[in-house]
């Protein structure tokens, strides 16, 4: 583990539970990896969330100079300078394509009878994230019990992300399980493999240098896509072994 320069990291299911912030105990383990080497989340939230979830709860002293945040899978790039965000890059989607998008979700829902847009959510269903258009089944603020038992075994986003595919061209949009109720879409091209190659360049370091922890690198997980990097690779099941990862990389 000594070679390794940069250590990335899924948010939900990997350092919190979805859309919760950070325990303490997760904040100060990665404040204290932060003092050590430089650590990145890549994930399908937009930038207000990631800071809600994880900066905010960051110990007032950690280094966020070796911090950076990549929020809505990889299509932007931010880092600490001077007492902010700055953002480096963001693959921003134009106000047609997030019309075409909107349209092949709510056709979808229709088609695959697993939403009925007419009935009240929990909060949005369909955000728009700047770079990423996201369809979430049961509203943005659902309970997170009610998004656990939604989809356990994958098989409604399965097909809600391939009847939401068929609708777009795949030349201009990659489309890909989000979150455990949600479905994200993209430029064609962006993804996490996406942003981890932008920030090894932007920080000068090799793929094969990096560390990337996930909990959906199955196939068609949200994590999946950093297997087209050189990135060494550590699954988790749950936060308990990314807590252990954590304190390994700093014994
Ligand atoms: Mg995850």
């Amino acid at each position: 583990m000594e070679n390794l320069k940069l250590i990335m990291f899924d948010l939900d299911g990997t350092l919190a539970e979805s859309k919760q912030p950070l325990t303490s105990e997760m904040a100060g383990l990665l404040a204290r990896l932060m003092e050590k080497k430089r650590a990145a989340v890549i994930s399908g939230g937009a930038l207000s969330q990631f800071l809600k979830q994880i900066v905010d709860q960051l110990p007032k002293k950690a280094n966020l100079s070796n911090f950076y945040l990549l929020p809505t899978s990889g299509a932007a790039l931010y880092e600490y300078n001077a007492g902010e965000w700055k953002k480096i890059y963001e693959e921003q989607l134009s106000l047609k394509d997030v019309g075409l998008i909107e349209a092949a979700m709510r056709d979808a829902a229709a088609a695959t009878g697993l939403i009925d847009f007419s009935k009240p959510a929990y909060g949005e269903r369909i955000e728009h994230r700047g770079a990423q258009v996201t369809l979430s089944a049961l509203g943005q603020q659902a309970p997170i019990d009610e998004k656990k038992a939604w989809d356990p075994d994958h098989a409604k986003r399965y097909a809600l992300r391939a009847q939401i595919a068929e609708r777009l061209p795949a030349s201009e949009f990659s489309t890909r399980m989000g979150g455990s109720t949600s479905i994200d879409v993209t430029k064609h091209g962006i993804d996490k493999a996406y942003g981890i190659r932008k920030l090894c360049e932007r920080i000068g370091i090799f793929e094969s240098e990096a560390l990337y922890v996930g909990d959906e690198l199955q196939a068609g997980g949200n994590d999946e896509a950093v297997y087209k990097t050189d990135a060494q690779v550590q699954a988790v099941s749950n936060l308990e072994d990314t807590k252990k990862i954590i304190a390994s990389l700093l014994s």
